[in-house]
């Protein structure tokens, strides 16, 4: 039988909100993670963006916020992130699918000033959507206090590591209600073997839900890779983006100064692209962004990190300018295109330096990619052989975890007086970029 979001325990206000995204039916992440995440079960996700994972876990965080709201706002939730697109997405998503709902929720990461950031916490927030960074610095300068959270969210935990920034994740848990005095989720695309330890110590008895395991983007992307000499790389994807007029192509570059090098060779050849990695300001990566999904610009150049929390949607193509030698890069890449069951096309540029790297992908994928042959700028050294796809065990998929146990017991409401009570007559309705406000409780 098909699920449908009203089996799964919501409250009216939310699935009117969901009905309103125009969703029509969970994905499985949402299927599996809402319910017992609405009984206040600790749950540990494996799922990747794309699976519709924010809404796992914001509709429970949202309905567990609007049943212990107090008449005055506290801080009572807290979704760690690694990236400034990606918290800025999650309170997108906060503001879509709590519109219904009077619940006050803020956004703060770092490369941009924070003097609104704090003035949005002065003024009282029941959720907060952060990067550890700048909500290390202002919990440290005692904007932010983490006592009464009551729902925790991280985000990516794979991503946090990385980037490097597990320590700072370690440092902010430190600040929460201890483990079993509040509600964790938490999601990571894959389960490396520091995620797990971590996993453990944050989790009380969680329920697993793991879905679309990190390999599974490769089915549904059709995967070509080109054997190119380095040199020749440049001239081949301007041919391509000319000649085979692609459309909404994303190209990934390892490093900043090579997308920075590749826009403006591909300026020269008329073809209009921008670059977005973490050396460009806010504004620049916004409006690039925005270009894109608008359609005025049909190429961009992203680094790994930049890229991580692009959600656009109808990319056609995803270019590797350069393969990454972490494999699971290479279907996060290509998970970029392919979106909530569209297809897409990959296409590799692989110099002879990056052999080894297609080894280790072909066997993480279980596939070998299609080899275009023929093309106008053959390799020097002759093709490898296909690689041995049994070589070694691939994926770097979560295992389950699944416990038995039961839900926890609520924080008590503690009813307070005062505060901005009835009608959210609190003037911040609609609020701006990456702030969200909702309205009207029912
Ligand atoms: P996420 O994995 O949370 O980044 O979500 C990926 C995309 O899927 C976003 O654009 C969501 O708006 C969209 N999405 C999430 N849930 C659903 C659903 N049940 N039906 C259709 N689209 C969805």
């Amino acid at each position: 039988m098909r699920v449908t979001f009203d089996d799964l325990g919501l409250a009216k206000p939310l699935l009117r909100a969901v009905r309103a995204a125009g969703y029509e039916a969970p994905t499985p992440i949402q299927r599996d993670a809402i319910p017992p995440a609405l009984e206040g079960r600790d749950v540990l996700g494996c799922a990747q963006t794309g699976t519709g994972k924010t809404a796992a876990f914001g509709l429970p965080l949202l309905q567990r916020l609007d049943a212990i709201a107090d008449e005055e706002t506290a801080l009572r939730a807290l979704v760690l992130t690694p990236t400034r697109e990606l918290a800025a997405q999650i309170g997108e998503s906060l503001k879509t699918y709590g519109k219904h709902l009077e619940l006050w929720h803020t956004v703060i990461f770092g490369g941009v000033s924070d003097k609104k950031q704090i003035a949005e916490l002065e003024r009282g927030i029941d959720a907060l959507v952060a990067t550890p960074g700048r909500l290390l610095d202002l919990m440290g300068r005692g904007h932010v206090d983490l006592s009464k959270i009551d729902v925790f969210v991280l985000d990516e935990a794979d991503r946090m590591l990385d980037m490097g920034f597990l320590p700072d994740v370690r440092r902010v848990i430190r600040e929460l209600p201890p483990t079993g005095k509040r509600q964790t989720l938490f999601f990571s695309a894959t389960m490396p073997s520091e995620i797990r330890e971590l996993a453990e110590d944050l989790l009380d008895d969680p329920v697993s839900v793991a879905v679309a395991p990190v390999s599974s983007a490769a089915e549904r992307v059709d995967q070509r890779v080109y054997f190119v000499d380095k040199r020749d790389k440049r001239r081949l994807l301007v041919d391509l983006l000319r000649e085979e007029a692609l459309e909404h192509t994303l190209v990934f570059m390892r490093t900043k100064h090579g997308a920075n090098r590749v826009v403006k060779q591909l300026g020269k050849a008329g073809i209009e692209a921008a670059a977005i990695h973490g050396n460009k300001s806010q504004g620049a990566r916004t409006r690039a962004l925005d270009g894109f999904r608008s359609g005025d610009l049909n190429v961009l150049v992203a680094t790994d990190i930049a890229a991580r929390g692009i959600d656009v949607e109808g990319i056609t193509h995803v270019i590797n300018f350069d393969l990454p030698n972490v494999p699971e890069t290479y279907v996060h890449r290509i998970g970029r295109t392919a979106r909530a069951g569209a297809s897409g096309v990959a296409l590799s540029f692989c110099e002879v330096e990056e052999r080894p790297y297609l080894v280790d992908i072909e066997r993480l994928i279980g596939q070998h990619l299609e080899r275009v042959e023929g093309h106008a700028y053959p390799p020097t050294e002759p093709l490898p052989p296909q690689t041995d796809l049994e070589g070694k065990g691939g994926g770097g998929g979560g295992k389950k975890r699944s416990g038995g146990g039961k839900g926890k017991p609520r924080r008590s409401r503690g009813r307070r007086s005062g505060g901005g009570g009835g009608g959210g007559g609190r003037g911040r309705r609609g609020g701006g970029r990456g702030r969200g406000a909702s309205s009207g409780r029912r």
